[in-house]
């Protein structure tokens, strides 16, 4: 999408701070951490949001989550981390671009569920 914020920082014409990037994924560092670690993991494809994932598209989630696992590694998540997905407005999310969450580097507290 050509006004989409998220695809502009996977094309590199926004700058951000990669931690990962392949293919089909791009991951960085989130401009305002709410932990020592707090890396986004977004598809390089425009999926908006995780209402909009379907059988054509799942595949590059599943790639999302293999990041996940590897930018973990790398980032010596050794204790563990939380990866959440905001949906739409109700659910918090104010950019329109699919993208996990990993949070940690820190003994979490707050429970969500
Ligand atoms: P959400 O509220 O789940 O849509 O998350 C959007 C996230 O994007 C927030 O945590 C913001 O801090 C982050 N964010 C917004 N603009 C940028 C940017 N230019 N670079 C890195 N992270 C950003
Ligand atoms: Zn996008």
């Amino acid at each position: 999408m050509s006004d989409c914020l998220f695809c502009k920082i996977a094309a590199g014409e926004i700058p951000s701070t990669c931690v990962y990037s392949d293919d089909d994924v791009f991951a960085f560092r989130d401009i305002n951490p709410q932990a020592p670690t707090h890396i986004l993991v977004i598809p390089r494809q425009h999926i908006a949001c995780a209402d909009e994932i379907t059988a054509e598209n799942s595949a590059l989630v599943a790639k999302c989550f293999e990041a996940i696992a590897k930018i973990a590694r790398q980032e010596g998540l050794t204790g563990g981390y939380r990866v959440i997905n905001n949906c739409g407005e109700d659910g918090g999310q104010t950019v329109c671009h699919l993208h996990f969450h990993i949070l940690g580097g820190k003994k979490l507290s707050e429970r969500m569920i």
